[in-house]
């Protein structure tokens, strides 16, 4: 193995977020009722025409731009002619000579740029619905706006697909293009795979994997593929050119079709669609439009706050947190406080929430006075997590949150000192392994006076006024 170079090439395609389909009026709504959201041209009826969505376009020239494409201003599309009973017509429509976009990149997290191959339009197909004995079709995907971005093979290991594919979806999600929601299909991926000796000028035959519908089943069926392959190759013999699927459960790759099985999609220009022109205002404007990418985000996080990448990657890995939080900081400076329960309690009660960040109501001021109430000690942990439960969906001010429900922290020594007396008096054994050594103890005793002031203590003081009365 250690004398062959792994070489991958992805293909990915991801769905534009669009009203209406690309050739047509009908919805691209998902789960509507099988063939509900069809008509004569998605079905490809005899004598319909197809009209070209204004939206794809800017939407895939912003995919373009954002991978740093060539931009083919004249557009064509084209015939892909194949028979699928999910297909209508017959063909696809598709670019194939002229993609809209060419040789761009894409950097990812280790700071690699991977050549973008190309970036085109197409329709995406219907979908079956196999049973027992017979199969359904549904014709609502049909026409769908997809795009495929294509990778050159420039990919050198599984982990750096991973990493490609992660990098991609976040850069979609962040430009506003495509929610690439897997489960939705609206992002999916094909992996070519080869291995050739370390240095050698030509590529080796490759592998084409499908079926995978996750990044961690593109990885594990990468990571499986190279093992095959290598085994092929110290024996001396040749890997076949095929196209091979990956079994989830079983976790290996089974052999699907053999090259000799090859498409030929007679690509045609489609007769339907006028060509045009892109304006050089129109790209001017949408590149203008793409805004800060997320590796742009993170170096200026970086360069900005006193935090951890760690913690810097969660913050960037939701668009909609980091900017929530440049808008708290401007009301509480001190990033890392404010991140800490960004990352953390805020992130874990909106994990709870069906509709996740939609949900959420809180302002940016009201939270930063969560965290400036934490962190001056006005509040304990347990009722600054209280308070924020209380306004995350109401966004209910702060203080009145914590007048209501009595929630500011008891700091404050001859009140506590009372607690901690009935604590100490109630729980003799406690005390005496104390005294013993037994450290874990005296956290018990700090639990009773937390539970006697329904959660309200400064743990940090009660602790302290219990060591010094125990130790008396
Ligand atoms: P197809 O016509 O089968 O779609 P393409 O030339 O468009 O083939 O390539 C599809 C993908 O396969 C691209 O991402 C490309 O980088 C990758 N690829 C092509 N040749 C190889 C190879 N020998 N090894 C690995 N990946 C490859
Ligand atoms: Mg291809
Ligand atoms: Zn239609």
């Amino acid at each position: 193995m250690n004398d062959l170079e792994i070489v991958i090439g992805l293909e990915v395609h991801t769905q534009v977020k669009t009203e209406s389909k690309i050739f047509c009026a009908c919805s691209t709504k998902f789960e509507s009722p099988p063939n509900t959201n069809i008509c004569p041209v998605c079905c490809g009826y005899p004598g319909v025409l197809p009209v070209f969505n204004e939206k794809v376009l800017s939407l895939a020239l912003k995919v373009s731009c954002a991978l740093n494409c060539n931009i083919n201003k004249d557009i064509y599309f084209e015939r892909k002619s194949y028979f699928y009973p999910d297909l209508p017509k017959n063909y696809q429509i598709s670019q194939y000579k002229m993609p809209l976009g060419e040789k761009g990149y894409l950097e990812i997290s280790t700071g690699r740029k991977i050549i973008i191959n190309r970036v085109h339009m197409e329709e995406d197909a219907g979908k079956l619905i196999h049973k027992d004995n017979y199969s359904l079709v549904d014709f609502n995907r049909t026409g769908t706006p997809l795009l495929e971005i294509v990778s050159d093979p420039d990919i050198h290991s599984p982990q750096e697909a991973y990493d490609y594919l992660n990098s991609m979806k976040l850069l979609l999600i962040y430009i506003g293009v495509s929610d690439c929601d897997m489960e939705k299909g609206s992002l999916r991926c094909d992996a070519n795979v080869s291995l050739r000796k370390k240095g050698a000028a030509k590529l080796g035959i490759r592998v084409e994997l499908k079926n995978m519908n996750t990044f961690n089943g593109v990885r594990a069926a990468l990571e499986y593929e190279v093992k095959r392959q290598s085994k092929v190759i110290n024996k001396g013999e040749n890997v076949v050119q095929e196209t091979r699927l990956w079994d989830f459960q079983k976790l290996k790759t089974v052999v699907m079709r053999t090259k000799s099985d090859a498409h030929d999609y007679r690509y045609f220009p489609e007769p339907d669609l006028l060509n045009f022109c892109v304006s050089d205002e129109l790209i001017e404007s949408v590149k203008k439009s793409v805004g800060e990418l997320p590796l742009e985000k993170k170096r200026r996080f970086m360069k900005n706050y006193d935090i951890l990448e760690k913690e810097i990657n969660v913050l960037i890995s939701y668009p909609w947190l980091s900017k929530f939080f440049e808008e708290i900081i401007l009301f509480y400076p001190k990033a890392k406080d404010v991140c800490n329960w960004l990352i953390g309690p805020f992130l874990e009660q909106v994990n709870n929430l069906d509709n996740g960040f939609s949900a959420v109501k809180i302002s940016a001021e009201n939270f930063s006075k969560i965290v400036k109430f934490f962190s001056e000690g006005k509040l304990n942990n347990l009722g600054a997590k209280k308070v924020l439960a209380l306004g995350l969906t109401t966004n209910e001010d702060i203080d009145s949150i914590i007048e209501r429900e009595k929630l500011v922290q008891v700091s404050d020594h001859e009140e506590l000192l009372k607690f901690v007396e009935e604590v100490i008096s109630s729980n003799p054994k406690a005390v005496q392994e104390y005294l013993e050594g037994k450290q874990k103890s005296i956290m018990f005793l700090v639990g009773q006076v937390m539970k006697n002031t329904r959660g309200k203590a400064n743990p940090k003081v009660a602790k302290d006024i219990l060591e010094r009365r125990i130790q008396i």
